[in-house]
């Protein structure tokens, strides 16, 4: 496993730091009819159940209020709530989505300003992102002899005599090839960059959004549970949450970019927009003591040109079953041969999905490269069994780790369609 930075380097550690199955897919799912987002709602659901339970010491149960000023929101947010509640798996449910009377909202969150009849709590968690990625890293290296590499970034693909060949550079500019079978691209918002080390001409599959975070402390802004504004003016929900003992954490704003940084800034425009939104609903001194900022990219799986806090966040696998050495017309991609178990080089790619759901979108990918056939020992279907890929030289691997939901989700995109 090559990674050019340190474990969990990139957006899995600047992210809200949620298992959740996302409240915002399910108003979409139910407003625009969209089974898609349905079909993530519940299989974020199922792995929300599995984080928690699996790594308690990783990811605990979080109560969240969404707070209401009229008879309107309470019905609509009500309702919502309940669904939510109810799409949970039945084999593990958090607890009751119920109505908190003034008194008690306001013995939540102390600051919050004057005019809210209430709020509606309801579950979901929170986990230690970057403690979650290095126990990742550490469970494949010991349970699998899967060897890590940080710091060692991937700056050119070849396929050579039937293999995968990566050069790979350190930060002292130090370069050295590795080889494989297969490649397996999970370079999150950097993907498209890295498919284009394979083919320059290929067309985009991700639109980025740039999300940003305020660390602020909980003395300075009280909170005894998280706290959701359930509406900003891009249509945005907005989180201010409990983080570790004595911090908050302010997010998210939605940002387009459109080309990944290694170091990624919170602009100010950014920090002024979550600031009004504290201010908007919290009495707070100001200016707000900010402690620390940080930002990442969504990796968002493209589709049409509308605001991208409207992308669905469900992940595509992709497979380039060979590097053809001529190469295909502009914009279109391999056809999959069947290769009846032959040994075929290749590479494939996982876009998009939350951290939350890398079991399924790892799983996914690794069962479709496993389903052409084209790597013995791999498993083909979501699901079954523990996977384990290794290359010459360098190891790649998935792994599952306790019981799976019965399905994997996401969406295959392996032949045809840019
Ligand atoms: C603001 C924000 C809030 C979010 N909130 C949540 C949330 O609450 N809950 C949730 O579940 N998800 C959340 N997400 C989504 C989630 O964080 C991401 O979808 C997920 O972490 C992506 O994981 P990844 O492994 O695909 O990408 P990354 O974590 O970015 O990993 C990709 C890795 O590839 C490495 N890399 C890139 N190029 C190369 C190369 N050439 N060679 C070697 N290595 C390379 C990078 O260094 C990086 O470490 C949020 C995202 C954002 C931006």
């Amino acid at each position: 496993m090559l990674e050019a930075q340190d474990i969990g380097g990139g957006t899995s550690t600047t992210s809200t730091k949620l298992v959740h199955g996302g409240v915002r897919y399910l108003e979409s799912a139910v407003k625009n009819f969209r089974y898609a987002d349905w079909k993530l709602v519940r299989e974020a659901l199922r792995e929300r159940a599995w984080m928690l339970q699996s790594h308690p010491q990783l990811a605990k149960p979080l109560p969240i209020v969404v707070p209401v000023r009229t008879s309107w929101e309470r019905l609509y947010y009500g309702v919502g709530l309940k669904l939510y509640e109810l799409l949970s798996p039945s084999s593990y449910k958090l607890g009751p989505t119920h109505w908190l009377a003034s008194k008690a909202l306001y013995s939540f969150f102390p600051a919050a300003k004057a005019g809210f009849r209430g709020g509606w709590q309801y579950w979901d968690g929170q986990f230690e992102d970057r403690l979650y990625a290095v126990h990742l890293a550490l469970f494949l290296r010991q349970r699998y002899g899967v060897e890590v590499r940080t710091y060692a970034r991937v700056t050119a693909m070849r396929l050579v005599k039937g293999h995968v060949r990566v050069e790979v550079e350190t930060p002292l500019g130090l370069r050295y090839e590795e080889e494989g079978d297969w490649l397996v691209n999970a370079t999150g918002p950097w993907s498209d960059r890295v498919r284009r080390l394979i083919r320059p001409e290929a067309p985009a599959r991700l639109r980025l959004s740039r999300g940003s975070h305020l660390v602020v402390p909980r003395s300075a802004l009280p909170i005894q549970a998280g706290f959701l504004i359930p509406r900003t003016e891009d249509g945005r929900l907005l989180f201010v949450l409990p983080w570790k003992d004595e911090t908050v954490l302010v997010g998210t704003t939605e940002v387009e970019e459109g080309q990944p940084t290694w170091k990624v800034p919170v602009s100010e425009e950014e920090e002024a927009y979550l600031r009004a939104y504290v201010a908007q609903y919290f009495e707070v001194e100001e200016p707000l003591p900010v402690q620390a900022r940080f930002a990442g990219y969504r990796p968002l799986v493209r589709a049409g040109r509308g605001p991208s806090a409207r992308l669905a966040r469900s992940h595509v696998v992709e497979v380039w079953p060979q590097l053809r050495t001529v190469k295909p017309p502009r914009g279109q991609m391999d056809h999959l041969p069947s290769h009846g178990g032959r040994h075929c080089p290749g590479y494939s790619f996982g876009f998009g999905a939350a951290f939350a759901g890398w079991r399924s979108s790892r799983e996914h990918c690794t069962g479709l490269v496993g389903a052409r056939g084209v790597m013995p020992g791999l498993s083909p279907a979501c699901g079954a069994g523990r996977i384990v890929l290794r290359g010459r030289g360098t190891v790649l691997a998935a792994v599952r780790m306790g019981p799976l939901p019965p399905r994997c989700g996401g969406r295959a995109v392996a032949a045809a369609s840019d």
